[in-house]
């Protein structure tokens, strides 16, 4: 009998892991590998930020603070919500936890009952599944096409639901295609919902502030007649380069945020006391980081899509979000190039030509893989060249 609980038994092992460990071992015996898998940021945190926590410590900010937040970080979070979403919560509305990734662990655990599903569109972000079944419940991957630029339609929702449906995962803009839901497409959307009164949904808004195009961004909860039920969940993570820092926060219904504070009390207790220090700052600062590190985000994805574009092969939609494209590498698979499947295409690509890269499969959709482009130009530019010669060599 193994130690390990059932429960854990149900969760898969990380599929993204194969390529790192390989990129890894790669890079220690010397080879010239580049990762375009990482899916942070490669800015620094601004210094504005960085030293309000050098501020904290020094006048003793380093104690416990409240369960799941202190006052004045869910001030500036509710600040946040009137100010760019036109929403408006009490402050027994707001939980902070350590990373959106603890907001959402939290949300399922306090929620969710053994066989209640969860719609989760695919591509999906990979922890969504896994979390979803620690936490007893079952995930229904619904696969969404690339023609609908990989984003759920109302015919699928409608399909997807049962009785047993709890929540439904909207994550805009996308990890891993950066694809972003307009205003238009989630009001479809909430007709379903709204007809469907026992239905959650958590919105996963993390990489809000990584648009393009003027895009405008509108979130579910902004929908009157789904605020009641929806779980807006957002950070400081990717919009201010501080993922190491750890503070992800969640808005919405009163009843699962204090569920929440119950789970987060007998775990983690509260998120780090200096970066809440430092997430106040970043939101209640200066927002001008935003524009130029987008700006510059633009530039790379403006290049990464062109470029791929003109390789015999392959094919990639230019989305308007994230740093993260998903390009369709079928043309590249079956008898001619023996490869099978996006898992061996990817694994070829980092051996021949030591890019890395994650296959479409382990976020749901076989035939793509996932490019992060958070990274120098210098480094894009060598990676394009590097995958077009090794394209070019299976046609
Ligand atoms: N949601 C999505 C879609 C993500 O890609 C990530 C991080 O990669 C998270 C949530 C979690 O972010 P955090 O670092 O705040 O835990």
């Amino acid at each position: 009998m193994s130690i390990v609980s059932n429960n854990l038994k149900r969760v898969k092992p990380s599929p993204t892991i194969a390529v790192t460990t390989k990129a890894r071992e790669m890079r220690a015996a010397g080879k010239d590998v580049i990762g375009l898998g990482a899916g942070e940021p490669d800015f620094d945190t601004p210094d504005n930020i960085k030293k309000a926590a050098i501020e904290a410590i020094q006048k003793g900010d380093t104690k416990y603070t409240a369960v799941d937040g202190t006052p004045k970080l869910k001030k500036a979070i509710r600040a946040k919500f009137i100010r760019e979403n036109n929403l408006s919560y009490e402050l027994d509305q707001i939980t902070v936890g350590t990373g959106g990734k603890q907001v959402l662990y939290n949300t399922f655990m306090a929620t969710l009952n053994k066989g209640d599903e969860v719609i989760v569109p695919a591509p999906y972000w990979v922890s969504y599944p896994d979390i979803i079944l620690l936490a007893g419940g079952r995930p229904k991957i619904i696969k969404c096409d690339e023609k609908n630029n990989f984003k759920l339609t109302p015919e699928k929702l409608k399909k997807a639901i049962t009785k047993k449906t709890k929540w439904l995962i909207l994550n805009s803009p996308s990890n891993p295609t950066g694809s972003t839901y307009s205003k238009k497409e989630i009001e479809e959307i909430s007709k379903i919902l709204i007809k469907n009164k026992k239905i959650y949904i958590l919105s996963d808004d993390i990489y809000e502030h990584i648009l393009y195009d003027d895009f405008n961004f509108f979130t579910i909860a902004q929908i009157d007649a789904l605020k009641s039920r929806t779980l807006t969940m957002n950070g400081v993570s990717k919009s201010y380069s501080m993922t190491g820092w750890r503070i992800g926060y969640g808005a919405g219904p009163k009843e699962i945020i204090k569920a929440i504070s119950k789970i987060q009390s007998q775990s983690t207790s509260n998120p780090s006391s200096i970066s809440q220090a430092a997430a106040v700052e970043a939101l209640n600062g200066t927002q001008e980081f935003i524009k130029k590190r987008s700006d510059s985000f633009k530039e790379r994805r403006d290049f990464v899509v062109d470029n791929l574009n003109k390789i015999k092969g392959l094919s990639c939609l230019k989305p308007e979000g994230a740093f993260y494209v998903f390009p369709n590498c079928k043309k590249l698979l079956g008898k001619k190039t023996k490869l099978k499947n996006d898992q061996e295409f990817v694994q070829k690509l980092l051996e021949k030509s030591q890019v890395a890269v994650v296959q479409g499969s382990a976020f749901g959709l076989d035939g793509y893989f996932r490019i992060s482009y958070a990274t120098s130009m210098e480094n894009l530019k060598k990676a394009i060249e590097r995958i077009k010669s090794f394209c070019e060599s299976l046609n």
